[in-house]
């Protein structure tokens, strides 16, 4: 059993949290993912890696590193993202800085430590001089935190039979995650002086319609039978925007609606539920006008435990933690319902932290060397060694 090295993990991880990678959607003077792709590549290269670099737009950069195999067994992806939310309220956000064993900094917890654990797990292999049959795919990934740029960008040329995604799971396997869908109700008034009740519709009044029948579904989703991994499904009211002044009636009214989707709810049947309601509006009252759409939806992630790459997961993890893992399921999104649709199997395992988004981010060190070591022994059990 070929161990990782922790100061290479350390080294690598302070390195990478120290090259700012905020997603300009959280800061528009933000450098992007450019520095830190460009960081990665070089060190893929030194592994001995192929590198495939992508930018699908302006400054937006995704570096993938493949190892190649002998071509006789299936092939792996060992997943990051290499962006992070922005820094506000952080005291020191790129220090790297260690103590007690955690590594502080934005992006130290989600995610530089998988995309470190991903790059010692193929430093591990290419010192013990380990060739596997199948190719191995280190990815670091662009634009996670907003739109999946990145990640349906490098779907276009990189495919691998499976794939491991190192998003922060405190160790436990995911087998599932919640996809969503972003909706949109706009009802319509008629704008009039404040003083004209006669001629004015009230839009906002209106939509307080919508929003007592969406309180009813919000609850028949929450108490319907729950998924048995992720839970109930769910949704909320999250953005409400109506009127122009004080003295006017509303000609419009928009609320945008997050619903938070579980394996088998599509996106065509989550927006009938929603024009369900505007319909039974209508018949109560036909002079209510309003209409829905769909602004985005993301897949969920529904794997199996059986899976190839789940067992060589969970088989290392077993090993490397002297415990059978958790496996369970995320209740929020990531990119590993991408990968999946691509028909790639995927699971998710990654180190144990806390901060993701918040003023303080760390990850323990010590569980950064546990997914390394995870992440070399499933590559090994999963793509075999070439004889
Ligand atoms: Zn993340």
């Amino acid at each position: 059993m070929a161990t990782p090295d922790p100061a290479y993990i350390q080294q690598t991880l302070t390195r990478l949290v120290q090259i700012n990678s905020v997603n300009p959607a959280f800061d528009p003077a933000a450098p992007g993912e450019g520095p830190v792709a460009q960081w990665i590549a070089a060190e893929l290269e030194r592994l001995g890696c192929r590198v495939t670099r992508r930018e699908p737009s302006r400054g937006r950069v995704s570096v993938a590193g493949t190892l190649a195999g002998s071509g006789e067994g299936p092939s792996l992806m060992l997943y990051g993202h290499i962006d992070t939310v922005g820094v506000e309220g952080m005291e020191d956000p790129w220090s790297g800085k260690v103590e007690e064993g955690r590594l502080y900094g934005r992006g130290a917890y989600d995610m530089k430590c998988g995309v470190a654990a991903c790059l010692a797990a193929l430093e591990t292999l290419r010192r013990t001089g380990t060739r596997l049959r199948g190719d191995l795919v280190v990815c670091g990934v662009a634009d996670e935190e907003t739109e999946s740029l990145g990640m349906t960008d490098l779907l276009q040329v990189v495919h691998t039979d499976a794939a491991v995604v190192t998003e922060p799971t405190e160790l436990a396997v995911y087998v599932a995650h919640k996809g969503f869908c972003w909706l949109e109700v706009e009802t319509f008034g008629r704008a009039a002086h404040g003083s004209r009740f006669q001629d004015g519709v009230d839009a906002n009044l209106r939509m307080g319609r919508v929003l007592a029948e969406l309180e009813g579904l919000e609850r028949k989703v929450r108490t319907g039978p729950p998924h048995p991994v992720l839970g109930p499904p769910s949704l909320h009211a999250a953005v409400l925007r109506g009127g122009t002044g004080l003295s006017t009636y509303a000609a419009s009214c928009v609320l945008q609606i997050e619903r938070r989707t579980v394996p088998g709810e599509s996106p065509a049947v989550v927006l009938a539920e929603v024009e369900a309601i505007l319909r039974k509006l209508r018949d109560e009252d036909p002079s209510f006008e309003a209409k829905a759409r769909l602004l985005l939806a993301r897949p969920s992630l529904e794997g199996s435990a059986d899976s190839a790459i789940a067992r060589a997961v969970i088989a290392a993890a077993t090993q490397r933690l002297g415990r059978a893992p958790e496996v369970s399921g995320a209740a929020y999104w990531m990119d590993a319902a991408l990968i999946a649709e691509a028909g790639i199997e995927t699971v998710v395992i990654g180190p144990t932290g806390t901060g993701a988004h918040a003023a303080v981010e760390w990850v323990d060190l010590e569980s950064v060397n546990a997914v390394a070591a995870i992440l070399a022994d499933a590559a090994t059990e999963y793509c075999g060694v070439a004889g």
